[in-house]
């Protein structure tokens, strides 16, 4: 019989939001006539914008056409994307990236769960907790994070954003070799600026660490001040990968785009102690495990970028913005505090009032207010005490929500 990889067995049972789905089943089964509004989950519901449809119409008849037809596409993504990519997205910004440093892909969670596939087990991995599930996960999945103990991996550092840090983490005193970033950040919502941005890129350069940087939410960055990139910080080339996705941005959830970009300048080393470049590295695990995204996808996130689908995507961000907007004030106007999020980022952070777990405020909101949360111990031991809200719903979800919290509190 076929030996499993144990790693996946140190996992605990369930996903996050498959626990809060089961609990969200239960109280509908027992109150049936309740309608629940979640604000849950971080899936987009603004439907795809009409600039990105027309493409893909397009795209759909060209490989209808014997003519135009096209079967295997390149596995590192279509130049007309990727070019694209690099133009509207890094040259505005002054930062110049060659076309094979830009791998697109299916989304940037593949790309971030797969990026392990390159480098050693035994890497010293550091997160900022709370933090996106998946850069933990898939690293236990590979042996690196070790035990699962008290709600951490015994190999991982936790580097906390609390309150106190204002939910900017402070550089450790220690080494690592590999740290994930996310900014905006999901799940608090916090941005972080050139500054201390520039203070991790220095600290990567200082004790050559590899920065994997999650930038899926830049899109909803409002002040011109902080970074869309990491590469607008001086030499992070050196250090950095890059993660983006258009599925927060042009409703790409169910389409699938992202893309990845590592620069050639990037390095890795092996035991022996030679140098090694993560661009080859990378090119050389799509080639073998992946065969590009669809046609028809790319054509849809090249449109992203035409004016008319720039301006439809800035009506998206515009729409969930709003509801943030409203819910912030919703919520502190119910007596809640918004912890962080909401001005640079689709996500509210919100303090369980009177100390209560994030799984009691959970079950409460639910039961009150008929309003589904993310517990925002979930996302990491930091988040103990703290639930997680996305303005991802509808307007009329987000207003009726905000409504039923006032009852409720009141
Ligand atoms: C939603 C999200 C992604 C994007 O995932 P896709 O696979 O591109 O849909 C990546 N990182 C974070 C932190 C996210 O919240």
């Amino acid at each position: 019989m076929a030996l499993v990889n144990e790693h996946f067995l140190k996992l605990p049972g369930n996903y996050l939001f498959s626990d809060i789905a089961k609990k969200v089943q239960t109280f509908k089964r027992t109150h049936s006539k309740a309608e629940v509004i979640s604000l849950g989950i971080g899936d987009v519901t603004r439907p795809l914008p009409q600039a990105v449809r027309d493409a893909m119409h397009k795209a759909v008849e060209e490989m209808g056409d014997v003519k135009t037809f096209r079967g295997y596409g390149p596995e590192q993504g279509y130049s007309f994307l990727t070019e694209t990519i690099i133009k509207h997205d890094y040259a505005t910004r002054g930062i110049s990236l060659e076309p094979g440093e830009v791998f697109v892909s299916d989304g940037a969670k593949s790309d971030t769960g797969n990026i392990g596939d390159i480098l050693r087990q035994d890497n010293c991995v550091g997160v900022t907790d709370p933090i996106y599930p998946v850069y933990i996960d898939s690293n236990v999945m590979s042996g690196r994070a070790g035990v699962l103990e008290d709600n951490k991996w015994s190999n991982v550092i936790y580097i906390p954003c609390t309150e106190k840090n204002h939910f900017i983490p402070e550089i450790p005193d220690r080494r690592m070799d590999i740290l994930y970033l996310c900014y905006p950040n999901n799940p608090t919502g916090a941005s972080i600026t050139k500054e201390a941005l520039k203070a991790w890129v220095d600290y990567a350069l200082t004790n050559q660490v590899l920065i994997l940087y999650d930038a899926a939410y830049e899109a909803y960055i409002q002040d011109p001040d902080i970074p869309h990139s990491i590469y607008e910080i001086k030499d992070a080339k050196k250090v950095a990968i890059e993660f983006r996705s258009f599925s927060k941005t042009a409703g790409f959830t169910g389409v699938r785009c992202g893309y990845t970009v590592i620069p050639k300048d990037l390095k890795g080393v092996t035991v022996q102690g030679e140098t090694v470049s993560l661009n080859q590295l990378w090119n050389r695990r799509q080639c073998t495990k992946f065969n590009g995204t669809s046609y028809i996808t790319q054509r849809g996130a090249e449109a992203v970028y035409s004016p008319e689908g720039a301006a439809q995507v800035k009506e998206i961000i515009h729409y969930y913005m709003g509801n943030a907007k409203i819910m912030k004030e919703g919520l502190e106007s119910a007596g809640l505090k918004v912890a962080c999020g909401g001005d640079n980022a689709p996500y509210l952070w919100l303090r369980t009032p009177d100390n209560v777990s994030s799984w009691a405020f959970f079950d409460q909101m639910l039961h009150g207010a008929k309003v589904v949360s993310t517990p925002g111990v979930g996302f990491g031991p930091s988040g103990e005490g703290y639930i997680r809200l996305t303005s991802f719903g509808t307007r009329e979800n987000c207003i009726e929500a905000m409504e039923r919290i006032h009852k409720w509190l009141k």
